[in-house]
């Protein structure tokens, strides 16, 4: 934001209309202005004592232009800016003029200029847009071959895009991560979708036209689909698209992976967003999930959602824990007791049907709605069971994952020096161990470890679980499965013998 120094005024004056001020002589305008900025006169007698004859209300719309540092980008003369009124001296905020050519800096943003030049740019723009769109067209994915979660993507995505205001507003519940964000993010990053050529260069932040990478405000763009259908057209794609209306087989996994997905998704923003509401100290995302997802195995969306409700109308509740409210996990600890102690007891006297209406209405984003639309038909979803995990498709919160990928050891050049003085080793189904003077060593991959660690219950807060004194080995590392394969090989063909 800019400011104006109203103390020195004596400066060039530009006045681009006829007007009152415009027939004062430099001394007299200094006069009038440093009067009007920097005394507690009032305005009318200001003016009066100027000897002129205007309404009060019209001296700040009459205030002269200055020559501003910032330049035209078409003929590089200086802009030219209106003086501010006497209250946004400190907040100085209006429209930049070129005098050569008439290029307009708004400071609304939504309003474009409409100057030659940049006529001509945005023409340029559109064209080299619909070259890319060309470009990335040629490509057209085949809707049948898509993921169920990207079906369901394009399908919340075009709902969203029937309100007029680009977006939908996707309620409180979301302030956390907007989901429509998000959608358009990933919908454009698997060029199911790509930017029309109708857009104006100013809803961009960045864009490289030969790499075909941009950056933009998703809510201000236009976008084309990116998708075909066998003998459809435009229109018959569109629908096919929106109302997932091709009649595939389901799998019923990939069903019920997305359905854990968006109930654990939703929850978990919500409770992310009751505690900012709180302004207590907010646990990590990944540790919000892990809660979710645990306590969806034995409690219904709806059951959760209205502990979370009660407890942040339960003044009596909050004030008793006041203290453990601000430690990181504190309003989540306390929601997890309460569902545990609520458990089964639910008499409100609506019928069960209406009260997960309700809470589904809560937690509604553009993806749920899609997938409870398209997909599994059941508007009470909320007070039903989530399908239970797939064991063999346990997810790792991505924070692990990353810092696991960082310990993959994949040099099998290094196992003969590794087995010195091993003494024996056994083969088990988390991995190889080895057993040395000091102590066991565990050889095996992060996944396998994870899963045995949460079969054993071993998981603790923070990144490195593997270091666990639960374990009756020591993990130094993980291991690629080519150096797996081939330190099982090495260990069979030596004279270690196997326990
Ligand atoms: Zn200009
Ligand atoms: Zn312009």
């Amino acid at each position: 934001m800019d400011t104006f120094d109203s103390h020195s005024l004596d400066r060039d004056y530009i006045f681009l209309q006829d007007n009152h001020l415009k027939q004062l002589s430099q001394d007299d305008l200094v006069q009038l202005l440093d009067d009007y900025y920097n005394s507690d006169n009032k305005v009318v007698d200001i003016l009066s004592r100027h000897h002129l004859s205007m309404r009060p209300g019209d001296l700040s719309r009459e205030l002269p232009y200055i020559k501003i540092e910032e330049r035209c980008p078409y003929d590089n003369s200086r802009l030219l800016e209106q003086i501010p009124s006497k209250t946004r001296t400190q907040n100085w905020l209006n429209n930049k003029i070129c005098r050569q050519c008439g290029h307009t800096v708004y400071y609304q943003t939504n309003y474009l200029c409409d100057c030659f030049g940049c006529q001509e740019k945005r023409s340029e723009f559109r064209d080299d847009l619909a070259k890319m769109g060309t470009k990335i067209s040629k490509q057209k994915k085949d809707y049948q071959k898509l993921s169920l979660e990207s079906k369901v993507d394009l399908s919340a995505f075009i709902k969203m895009d029937n309100n007029p205001f680009g977006y939908r507003k996707v309620g409180v519940t979301h302030k956390n991560t907007d989901t429509g964000f998000l959608i358009t993010e990933s919908l454009k990053e698997q060029k199911l979708i790509y930017p029309s050529r109708d857009n104006d260069p100013e809803d961009f932040d960045k864009i490289d036209f030969k790499s075909m990478s941009y950056r933009g405000n998703w809510e201000e763009i236009n976008w084309e689909l990116n998708i075909k259908v066998l003998n459809y057209d435009y229109r018959q794609t569109l629908d096919t698209v929106e109302y997932m209306m091709l009649n595939q087989d389901l799998d019923d996994f990939e069903v019920e992976s997305l359905y854990r997905k968006i109930a654990i998704e939703s929850l978990t923003n919500y409770f992310l967003y009751s505690t900012e509401f709180l302004s207590y100290a907010t646990p990590s995302k990944e540790t919000v999930q892990q809660v979710v997802q645990e306590l969806l195995s034995e409690y219904t969306p709806e059951m959760f959602l209205e502990t979370i409700l009660s407890t942040l109308h339960n003044y009596d509740l909050l004030a008793k824990n006041r203290e453990k409210l601000f430690e990181k996990k504190g309003f989540m600890n306390l929601v997890q007791n309460e569902i545990k102690k609520t458990k089964k007891s639910k008499g409100t006297g609506r019928p069960a049907e209406k009260r997960s209406i309700e809470a589904a209405e809560l937690l509604s984003d553009p993806k749920a709605d899609a997938f409870f639309e398209n997909v599994v038909d059941d508007p009470a979803w909320m007070g039903k069971m989530i399908p239970a995990e797939n064991d063999s498709a346990q997810k790792l919160p991505a924070h692990e994952l990353e810092a696991m990928i960082d310990y993959v050891e994949d040099d099998i050049s290094i196992i003969p020096e590794e087995l010195a003085g091993a003494k024996s080793y056994s083969i088990t189904e988390h991995g190889i161990l080895v057993n040395y003077k000091l102590g066991t060593i565990m050889y095996s991959d992060q996944l396998s470890l994870y899963k045995l660690a949460k079969e054993k219950n071993l998981l603790s807060e923070g990144s490195d679980w593997w270091s666990t004194n639960g374990f009756n080995f020591t993990v130094e590392k993980f291991y690629s499965l080519k150096f797996l394969l081939e330190l099982a090989k090495t260990l069979t063909n030596s004279n270690i013998k196997q326990k």
